[in-house]
């Protein structure tokens, strides 16, 4: 896994949490791969949810023990058509998300994985060969039947692939957006154009064709597009660029004229291209020949907006992640020269969207949006409103008069780390991993420029056992050497209570996901922040993903091999020295661990304060400076 400042920094920025990963929830042997392969197009979890209240999805079929799940919904602008998707989900089966279905009265299938259980209980104690073997497997499966798949699919993939989807109003509005107020103020003149071309033109202006909206999702790249249409009283078109990815060729290019003769008939009007990136990458940059469908509709794509005039009413807007691997073509004036940031919000812009979103809901006396705010950093606008609509599903399953406090708590901890599941019988394993997250707490709690700890719990959620969750400084702009350093500790707690606490032999698979992210971070110093022996170098570029060929190009000129070996020295070095530090602490701590393990067994949760409390008795808590924005 290549790590980028971006992971480093999303490692921080939202709610922290270190979890205790049983590996085994990544290969779960699947039942009727056929079925599932059957649905290309893929739904985001929350974007599943909100069809799911909004009544539109007919049929879900779950397989991999609740991971995946084929999902049969209709879309009401389009006479009711039925789209097939494929969700990812937090897994286990949910009791809580079957309920759900149940409740919304879906047609729910639940497909029993062959032999799963006594397989999984063997397989855990072969993990490593068997996940390496397995995941060789279905790395081989997945780029054998690449694409469409074999022929019997075939049609069922035309049938639900949905062509381009047209509102003729959206009913949005600027007032809808909130917390990103640069991004909507430049947008203001798209609206202008739209609704008065005249103005320009008469001055001889050309009015832009392309407008690219930058940023991670979720953060409102299509409500905005959406309401540029909605305040212009335009209608709106729209495609996924993903969508062109499998397809036959020569089908993606005659979508895109579709497209553009549909919206030519409709001017004037907004054409929107989410995901971008997935057709307009860099041509002729790929392993072992191009993708010759995504050339032929990106050139498609390029040669309708060359075809028409600046004044036929028509903007193009699209979405992207990724403009660094746009191909430059795209960006040429007089196709999308205007681009827009659109970033996840500040606490100032979280209070909007959530002042957006809670208007709706029936809120109580004790809820206090600012407070909210606080507790979300890292939240993208997306996630805020999946934050209170969750809240109010919980509201109504508890049969309360409006969302307080508490339904905020649990649904901020859904969110960020997925279903309650059921916790553990009190077992040995239950022990390990009391000891585990206790132990990146004693770091949290006990290392000065780590972040403190906000609660730890062993109420599994997701695909983790236990988690110590963290409070976030708002302001993380920059981060010290201290503070990677104190996160790499925090990250080797767990690890390093196991050895303490059981020995060497018995240390186990949980920390796995830990240890990726210590591997991440210390590359990075050394690497990019040049925070080594090895001075201030930056050896590698912020997005090292090896890019359909082109990376590895550019790559191998980089450093020589004896830098390559210095680089892997130094960050041993830091590794091994964070980690002896660590075992230290977890040594001299050791009664006040048990005594913690033993109150976390009883209670599964022991939130922050508490937390710290107790450790005082026995050693010196260091005072923590925190950033308090004002609102
Ligand atoms: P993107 O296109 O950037 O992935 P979306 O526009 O699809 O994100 O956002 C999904 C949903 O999240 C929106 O329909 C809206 O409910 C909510 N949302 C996201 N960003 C904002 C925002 N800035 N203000 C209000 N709601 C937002
Ligand atoms: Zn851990």
């Amino acid at each position: 896994m290549k790590f980028s400042w971006k992971l480093v920094a999303l490692w921080a920025v939202p709610i922290l949490l270190i979890g205790f990963f049983f590996l085994q929830g990544s290969f779960a042997p699947s039942n009727g791969p056929t079925t599932q392969n059957a649905a290309n197009t893929r739904m985001t979890y929350g974007r599943f949810m909100e069809y799911l209240d909004a009544g539109r999805v007919t049929t879900v079929d779950l397989f991999e023990e609740g991971r995946t799940a084929i999902v049969e919904a209709v879309d009401p602008e389009l006479d009711n058509r039925v789209q097939r998707m494929r969700v990812d989900l937090p897994g286990n089966n949910s009791p809580e998300l079957i309920d759900r279905l149940v409740e919304s009265g879906v047609n729910l299938d639940i497909h029993a994985p062959g032999n799963g259980g006594a397989i999984l209980g063997l397989v855990s104690n072969l993990i490593f060969p068997v996940l390496l073997i397995v995941g060789l497997f279905f790395l081989f499966r997945r780029s054998g039947s690449g694409g469409p798949g074999g022929p019997g699919q075939a049609m069922n993939f035309g049938k639900s692939k949905a062509k381009f989807q047209m509102q003729a109003e959206t009913g949005v509005m600027f007032d809808d957006v909130a917390g990103i107020e640069e991004a909507k103020e430049e947008l203001q003149e798209v609206v202008t154009f739209l609704k008065k071309p005249e103005r320009f033109t008469a001055v001889g202006a050309r009015i832009p064709k392309g407008v690219l909206l930058v940023g991670p999702p979720g953060t409102g790249k299509t409500l905005l597009a959406k309401a540029i249409a909605g305040e212009a009283g335009t209608p709106f078109f729209s495609i996924s660029g993903s969508e062109f990815v499998e397809m036959f060729v020569g089908v993606g290019a005659s979508r895109v004229r579709d497209l553009f003769k549909k919206a030519k008939e409709n001017a004037p009007c907004i054409i929107f291209i989410d995901e971008i990136d997935a057709v307009g990458r860099q041509r002729g940059a790929g392993i072992g020949g191009g993708n010759d469908e995504r050339e032929q509709t990106l050139n498609q794509l390029l040669t309708e907006m060359d075809g028409f005039e600046g004044n036929t009413g028509i903007i193009i807007i699209a979405a992207t992640n990724r403009p660094d691997v746009l191909d430059s073509a795209l960006l040429r004036p007089g196709r999308f020269d205007r681009q827009v940031t659109v970033d996840t919000p500040d606490i100032k812009g979280r209070l909007e969207v959530l002042g957006v979103h809670s208007r709706d809901k029936k809120l109580a006396d004790d809820i206090k949006l600012d407070v909210i705010a606080r507790r979300t950093p890292g939240f993208s606008g997306a996630d805020l409103a999946n934050l209170l609509n969750e809240a109010a599903i919980l509201t109504a399953r508890r049969r309360k008069e409006a969302i307080t406090m508490t339904e905020i708590d649990d649904a901020v901890d859904r969110v960020v780390a997925g279903m309650e599941g059921t916790p553990l019988i009190d077992g040995k394993s239950k022990r390990l991993i009391a000891y585990h997250e206790v132990g990146h707490a004693m770091v949290g709690t006990l290392v000065k420029d780590h972040d403190p700890v906000q609660k730890v719990t062993l109420i599994p959620r997701g695909q983790a056992q236990g988690l110590t969750w963290f409070a976030p400084d708002e302001d993380q702009s920059l981060v010290s050497k201290n503070q990677l350093i104190a996160r790499i500790m925090g990250a080797l707690g767990g690890r390093a209570a196991e050895e303490v606490i059981f020995g060497e032999d018995e240390i186990t698979t949980g920390a796995g996901n830990d240890i990726q992210q210590v591997a991440g971070m210390a590359r990075q110093m050394v690497t990019r922040f040049g925070m080594s022996d090895l001075g201030q170098l930056s050896l590698e570029s912020e997005s090292p993903e090896v890019f359909l060929g082109q990376g590895l190009m550019s790559r191998s000129g980089e450093y020589s091999e004896r830098i390559a070996k210095q680089i892997d020295a130094a960050v041993q070095k830091i590794v091994h020295s964070s980690y002896a530090d660590t075992l230290t602490i977890m040594r001299d701590n050791r009664e006040v661990m048990d005594r913690l393990v033993d109150l976390l067994i009883e209670r599964e949760t022991i939130d922050g304060d508490e937390f710290r409390q107790i450790v005082a008795e026995y050693a010196e808590v260091p005072e923590k400076e925190r950033f308090t924005p004002v609102l």
